[in-house]
């Protein structure tokens, strides 16, 4: 057990995976999400995203986070959930599109201490929620190693993408007075390793390869191809 106010690392500039294809399902209610319960980055995205939010839903299953999403301005990008959901060791949800900014960490929070310069932490940042009961009402719920897998692979798909990334940071680190999340119980030692060893990498994950190029016959008339 470790302290989640403690959870952060960073991810080295040369370190990132070339390709990291993301098992990952839209929600039935990502489109509805993503238009209520997010927001304009206000920035060129694969510009101004630099950090990843580790958070836990403090609940027992998927649609119990989406619920609450519904009647109050929350939300995340994506939803692992737990072992007894159907998805589990499959795929993760899609909650909310990245090219928005989900409501996952408090206004009030000043990134800087932690991510230095630049906008607040919605803007900056996509967030992974796991599905975990955090120990409501005394409840004992051990993350799966899927769901740590899991994580470590959202991540990885994000590196690969978003060239500015660079934080890997949790709830409870980022507002210690108000938050706990994922909780002492998440290995976050291990799932670091997982991310910047690439042991997360899905099976068979190589990098693409180029499309390739043929000579095209010469084009009788203007007008055919795909400019605007
Ligand atoms: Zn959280």
């Amino acid at each position: 057990m470790s302290d989640p106010r403690t959870f952060h690392f960073q991810l080295p500039r040369d370190g990132r995976p070339p390709h990291s294809p993301l098992d990952e399902r839209a929600h039935p209610d990502f489109h509805w999400l993503t238009s209520h319960r997010a927001r304009s980055r206000r920035r060129d995205v694969f510009e101004v995203i630099d950090t990843v939010v580790v958070h836990a839903t403090a609940g027992f299953a998927t649609a119990h986070a989406i619920d609450a999403w519904k009647t109050r301005q929350a939300s995340a990008h994506w939803v692992i959930p737990d072992e007894d959901e159907a998805a589990h060791g499959r795929f993760v949800w899609a909650t909310v599109g990245e090219a928005k900014a989900a409501y996952h960490v408090a206004n009030a929070v000043d990134p800087v201490p932690h991510l230095g310069a630049g906008p607040d932490v919605n803007s900056r940042s996509l967030g992974i929620e796991l599905v975990n009961a955090q120990g409501v009402n005394g409840t004992q719920d051990p993350y799966s190693d899927w769901q740590v897998l899991a994580c470590a692979r959202i991540v990885l798909y994000a590196w690969a993408k978003y060239p500015n990334l660079r934080h890997v940071i949790s709830h409870a680190k980022l507002d210690p007075g108000r938050r706990t999340d994922p909780g002492p119980g998440f290995p976050w030692e291990r799932f670091t390793a997982m991310v910047l060893s690439h042991s997360a990498l899905p099976p068979g994950v190589e990098a693409p390869e180029p499309p390739e190029r043929r000579a095209m016959p010469p084009v009788e008339q203007e007008g055919n191809c795909c400019g605007p």
